[in-house]
């Protein structure tokens, strides 16, 4: 689904990533790993085609399609989903309105009929039950003074209505507690499936607990230095990064 070949990506003048490889296939979920500054963020903005980011070279491909010549609303068509490790503010956007917008662009982009507001209604009260949230959270607008963890069920609740291809998720996990953290995990695991694909972007194992990716990598300083299964989120709990930034 998704390989990404050498890529030497970063700012305009600055070389973040230095070289990064990593395959995707249908049904699997994987897991990258490191401390932080080294390029985890960057490499989920690159993919989604955030416009600060430049690609120097390498490539990407995406269901056998260039990834980096798509502008950043056909990727999201196309089921490239990003949930950002700090979620965007939009005062003045309704949530439930911007949730709509965005699954109808996609329902229109598939050739599927529309849906209106009532309709809708069922459709996004059935996924904020799957994530334990509140009925306010439809009517405040997006993400506009939501806690941190309240930021991160919504952007898993954008996941659950447009039900992405390649979900990548940057730090999930960051300011949940452990009860949201399981709901969360849940939520995820309920979405995952044989036709699509999971990132998990973490530098605590504790979500890789819930989650149980089959492929883990280690990012450090913009290279994949290790790559294993699920184990080897275990062994880092045990040694940190520390071997891995000496080395
Ligand atoms: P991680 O997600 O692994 O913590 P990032 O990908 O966010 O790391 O950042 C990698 C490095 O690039 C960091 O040193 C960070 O400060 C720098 N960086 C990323 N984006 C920007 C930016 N827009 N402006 C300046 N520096 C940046
Ligand atoms: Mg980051």
């Amino acid at each position: 689904m998704l390989v990404i070949k050498d890529l030497c990506a970063g700012l305009e003048n600055t070389e973040i990533l230095k070289g990064i490889s990593l395959t995707i296939n249908k049904g699997e979920i994987h897991s990258i790993m490191g401390p932080n500054g080294h390029g985890k963020s960057t490499l989920s903005k690159i993919l989604i085609g955030h416009p600060g980011y430049a690609v120097r070279s390498g490539s990407i491909t995406y269901n056998g399609k260039n990834l980096l010549e798509m502008p950043p609303e056909k990727r999201a068509l196309e089921g490239v989903f990003l949930a950002y490790q700090y979620p965007v503010e939009i005062p003045g956007v309704n949530n439930a309105e911007f949730l709509r917008m965005a699954y109808n662009a996609k329902m229109k982009h598939e050739g599927k009929e529309l849906v209106d507001p009532l309709d809708f209604e069922d459709i996004l009260g059935e996924k904020m039950a799957l994530l334990g949230m509140d009925a306010k959270f439809r009517e405040r607008s997006v993400n506009e003074g939501f806690s941190g963890g309240e930021k991160k069920k919504n952007e898993i609740l954008q996941m659950a209505i447009l039900e992405p291809q390649i979900a990548v998720l940057d730090e999930i996990d960051s300011g949940l507690d452990i009860d949201a953290l399981k709901i969360v995990a849940e939520g995820v695991n309920k979405l995952a499936n044989a036709n699509n694909a999971i990132l998990a972007i973490t530098h605590y194992p504790r979500l890789l607990q819930y989650i149980k990716p089959q492929h883990v990598h280690v990012l450090i300083n913009g290279r994949i230095v290790r790559s294993g299964g699920y184990n080897l989120a275990n062994d880092l709990e045990k040694t940190g990064y520390d071997s891995y930034l000496q080395a």
